[in-house]
């Protein structure tokens, strides 16, 4: 029979890969906590609406690449394509805006999009997110700023730069928005296909068009910051202060607009020129309306994501995300495998990784060859004689050093495990 394949768009991790993940999603962890937030778990698929209203209709996301289906009883279900309007609807359904002023949430998982597939880009992504609700003042635009920052710094990703921008209100983007259309259309002829067709729906991103003739296009084009109302100004004033006050260095980037539309005033992006080439890491911005406009109170949120798969791609070399098991335990012949299992267990038990061998027939050679490949430096070798004298001989395989231990010295077993060398 053949077997079936995978998913086009989609890929498998491998142990050797999700090694990596696990410790970025624990260090996620643990520095999201120190900066006071929490774990929020939305389910990955939600009613197709909560996209359409949420990331706006006209979008790319929302018009082309959403895995959108009618389940058996007619609903019209969506597999989430980004994360902030799953937890938006989460924190309004629930109410968590009645328990407490301020939410800080984050969540890791996938995202689905059905994107055109290309080298290093899947339909399955994933993110880790953080969104704060309930702070209006710019001092959390700073504080969450500097949160992944640091957080891509901690993980080993080096020569970082962050850009920011302010993307005005509802109050002063009109104009914006009024002037640049005036100066798009003048432009129209020299816009590639897709910005044309943007004019109508969402000219802010003509700006980041990745396209040569629009970037030329747009050199001159009217920029966002010179219509902040007073508001937004002394906003994004206020942020530049608190981020210079933490010290990290950042840009001005009145250009950088984000993809989505309900951003409002912040917006943020941190790129990385790690190994060479120019690749965004993380991107977020402030969404002042999103709640209400999703149905729920008067609640200023901001937020950000992280795309896990470049972020991992873009790692250095490590032993930190080694997996490899501290102990490879070797009995030889049926007597010894009896007798190292509960050995074998009691050291799993008492916080050890251990493997074992579950042949019994394998000879010492292979054996080591085995431990060898699965990185534990320390062996345990349990072979005919051992056992007569009621022994075990523990061999570490980087300096070839050897030991015995009576095996009912347990105390000095495991000590010698938990060094992890001999
Ligand atoms: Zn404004
Ligand atoms: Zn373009």
């Amino acid at each position: 029979m053949d077997p079936i394949k995978l998913v086009k768009g989609f890929k498998d991790l491998l142990p050797e890969e999700s090694a990596k993940w696990w410790f970025v999603e624990l260090r996620a962890r643990k520095f999201f906590k120190n900066f006071g937030f929490s774990e929020i778990r939305p389910p990955i698929m939600e009613r197709t609406e909560l996209f359409q209203r949420g990331i706006g209709e006209g979008t790319d996301v929302v018009e082309k690449e959403m895995y959108t289906f009618t389940d058996r009883s007619g609903e019209n279900l969506t597999l989430r394509p980004e994360a902030t309007a799953g937890v938006i609807r989460a924190y309004i359904e629930n109410g968590l805006f009645t328990r407490e002023a301020v939410s800080k949430l984050y969540t890791i998982g996938p995202m689905f999009r059905r994107e055109r597939p290309q080298k290093g880009r899947f339909r399955q992504f994933h993110q880790i997110n953080a969104e704060v609700f309930g702070v209006a003042a710019p001092i959390i635009d700073a504080e969450i700023i500097i949160m992944v920052n640091e957080f891509l710094r901690d993980v080993g990703l080096e020569s970082l730069s962050l850009e920011i921008n302010s993307l005005g209100c509802s109050e002063c983007r009109p104009s914006f928005k009024q002037e640049l259309i005036a100066f798009l259309e003048a432009k129209k002829e020299t816009l590639c296909p897709d910005c044309q067709r943007r004019i109508g729906i969402n000219p802010l991103r003509v700006l980041d068009c990745k396209v040569r003739t629009c970037q030329e296009a747009t050199v001159q084009a009217p920029l966002v910051t010179s219509f902040l109302c007073t508001g937004c100004h002394a906003h994004f004033d206020e942020l530049q202060k608190y981020i210079n006050r933490f010290g990290i260095t950042y840009s001005i980037n009145p250009k950088m607009v984000r993809g989505l539309d309900y951003y409002t005033k912040t917006a943020f992006e941190i790129t990385t020129t790690h190994l060479g080439a120019q690749n965004a890491v993380c991107g977020g911005g402030r969404y002042d309306e999103l709640v209400k406009q999703l149905g729920g109170p008067d609640v200023p949120g901001i937020g950000f994501a992280i795309g896990f798969e470049r972020l991992v791609s873009l790692l250095p070399m490590s032993n930190l995300y080694d997996n490899s098991p501290t102990l490879f335990v070797a009995p030889l012949g049926a007597t010894a495998h009896e007798k190292t299992f509960a050995l074998l267990n009691s050291l799993r038990l008492s916080g050890l990784s251990c493997v074992s061998e579950y042949n019994a027939n394998v000879s010492l050679k292979t054996m080591l060859k085995r431990a060898d490949r699965s990185g534990a430096r320390l062996v345990i070798i349990v072979g005919e004689d051992e056992l007569l004298k009621e022994e075990i001989t523990i061999k570490d395989m980087q300096t070839g050093k050897q030991k015995s231990f009576l095996l009912s010295d347990w105390g000095k077993i495991i000590a010698t495990a938990k060094q992890g060398e001999l």
